[in-house]
């Protein structure tokens, strides 16, 4: 059994710790309950049956390995099974064998999981589900091969179907069940706690997906025919496309609780002979290759946004410091530039220029160079609101933006910030201590009436007064006096 094993993952819910007897508490009963579901169910009708128990149980071990990673706790899931499976009334030796398959079931699952360093768990890679699938489905036909013995022999079923049917029951509850749980935000309850004490109305269209959903499943229902069996495809398609990941593993869940137990309704298209049939079988393949497609296209969604926003803030920020870069500091200047003309306000930029920078290159090294960059960077941005914006325009010159910010309140600004670099000296690499000057340029339209550039050249004016005047001081663009006729 797989007792020692240590998950090379580091996705957790917490920080690992060692289970209180609370927790353990907690897996025996949410064993024992879900067991008790599951045999229940089992005995309702062939259809309906869902095994939740495992899939739980492998969601829950894979985001707390310090819950897996103890002997004890496997011992008290399988005490668990064991006790459900006699409260189920089987008899000692098929319960004993049910209990093997299901342990055995999720350790080869749990096993195979932490052995794939490489496996995205947060199901944020487009392969991400459909290896999870290989692997589950290996653990459901090792636990069959056991089950679908003890059922061949406790209820005289066919072996093969008994074994199929093992596969299929835990395939479809692994796929709905596990991605919901390894999807799930860190603490959900909080993020519904924030919804529920400032809800936001949805509008319609971001509904729709949802609702579409609703109406095709409630019309699989309403029309006859196998085809009905696939009306919700397309709307789970457009869940996929049009909401997080994790909202769409609860729809997709949500599509396969229905179809189960919809199907299982004597209203439905199903003659009741089917419900020994190897159709019945087929139809269960339907379910999980549907939810299954659903899932792995917003694995593929969730990837390709996360692409997107990473080159986005490659595109935009200097990789160095993180403050944006050049190009995006003017686009998005312009922008606050035009509003503040709108609202008729001032608007302020500071130029600033690190005092003998090229010495502390040749004196410590590039290296350090790019720590004091890093390091100032950090000072100036703690020295600004957050409504200000901060831009590396080059090597070691910066540009800051103050929106609604006179000329005297722009000049305090600017002081702020060079006292926080010239006060305090940094401390870098091998406890070097490096003491840094910066210049700053100001200059302020009230109300804007120039373009962002002709801005930043009255900045830049003011620089070069203020590294002419000795450096470690900030300038104040003023225009020049009109010139008086002779
Ligand atoms: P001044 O007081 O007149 O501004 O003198 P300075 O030495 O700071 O001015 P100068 O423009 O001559 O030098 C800027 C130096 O900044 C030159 C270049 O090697 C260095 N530099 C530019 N970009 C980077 C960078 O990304 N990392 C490092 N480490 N150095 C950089
Ligand atoms: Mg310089
Ligand atoms: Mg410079």
């Amino acid at each position: 059994m797989a007792t020692d094993m240590k998950p090379k993952q580091a996705f957790c819910l917490r920080p690992p710790r060692r289970s209180s007897s609370l927790s353990r508490f907690f897996l025996f009963s949410l064993v024992l309950l879900l067991t008790l579901l599951g045999t229940k169910l089992r005995h309702y009708d062939a259809l309906t049956i869902f095994w939740p128990a495992e899939a739980v149980l492998l969601g829950l071990f894979i985001r707390r390995p310090d819950w897996a990673s103890q002997k004890l706790n496997w011992l008290i899931i399988t005490l668990a099974y064991f006790c459900a499976e006699l409260l189920a009334h089987n008899p000692l030796s098929i319960a004993l064998l049910l209990t093997v398959a299901n342990v055995s079931g999720v350790s080869l699952a749990y096993w195979l999981i932490t052995r794939n360093p490489l496996l995205d768990l947060s199901l944020r890679h487009p392969q991400a589900m459909l290896t999870l699938a290989a692997y589950y489905g290996l653990a459901c036909v090792l636990s069959a091969l056991l089950g679908g013995f003890a059922l061949y022999l406790h209820t005289s079923q066919d072996l093969p179907l008994a074994i199929l049917s093992w596969v299929l029951t835990g395939l479809i509850s692994y796929t709905a069940i596990l991605p919901v749980i390894l999807t799930a935000p860190a603490r959900p309850w909080r993020r519904f706690l924030e919804y529920w004490n400032e809800p936001h109305l949805m509008s319609l269209s971001q509904l729709a997906p949802a609702l579409s959903l609703f109406l095709t499943s409630l019309l699989s229902l309403l029309i006859d025919g196998p085809g009905s069996l696939a009306f919700p495809v397309l709307p789970l398609l457009w869940c996929a496309l049009s909401y997080s990941l994790f909202s769409t593993t609860l729809l997709t869940l949500f599509y396969v609780l229905w179809t189960l137990f919809a199907l299982s309704q004597p209203m439905y298209f199903l003659p009741s002979q089917l419900h020994t049939s190897l159709d019945l079988l087929s139809l269960r393949i339907g379910i999980a290759s549907i939810a299954l497609a659903s899932i792995t296209s917003a694995s593929l969604m969730s990837a390709r946004n996360l692409a997107v926003e990473k080159l986005q803030k490659l595109a935009h920020h200097d990789a160095l410091t993180g403050l944006l870069n050049k190009q995006a500091f003017y686009q998005q200047s312009q922008a606050i530039l035009t509003q503040c003309r709108l609202k008729q306000v001032p608007i302020s930029v500071i130029v600033l220029d690190i005092d003998h920078f090229k010495p502390i290159n040749d004196t410590h090294g590039h290296h350090v160079g790019d720590l004091a960059l890093s390091a100032i960077t950090q000072r100036i941005s703690l020295a600004l609101r957050d409504t200000d914006l901060c831009g590396r325009l080059g090597g070691e010159e910066f540009g800051i933006l103050l929106p609604d910010c006179s000329a005297q309140q722009a000049h305090a600004v600017a002081e702020r910030v060079r006292k926080s670099i010239s006060l305090l000296p940094f401390s870098l690499d091998n406890e070097q201590q490096l003491t840094m000057t910066a210049s700053l340029g100001v200059a302020t339209l009230e109300p804007p009436t120039l373009d962002l550039h002709a801005l930043l050249r009255r900045a830049d004016t003011a620089l070069y007064e203020a590294k002419r005047a000795g450096r470690d001081q900030s300038d104040s663009y003023h225009s020049p006096a009109p010139k008086t006729g002779t």
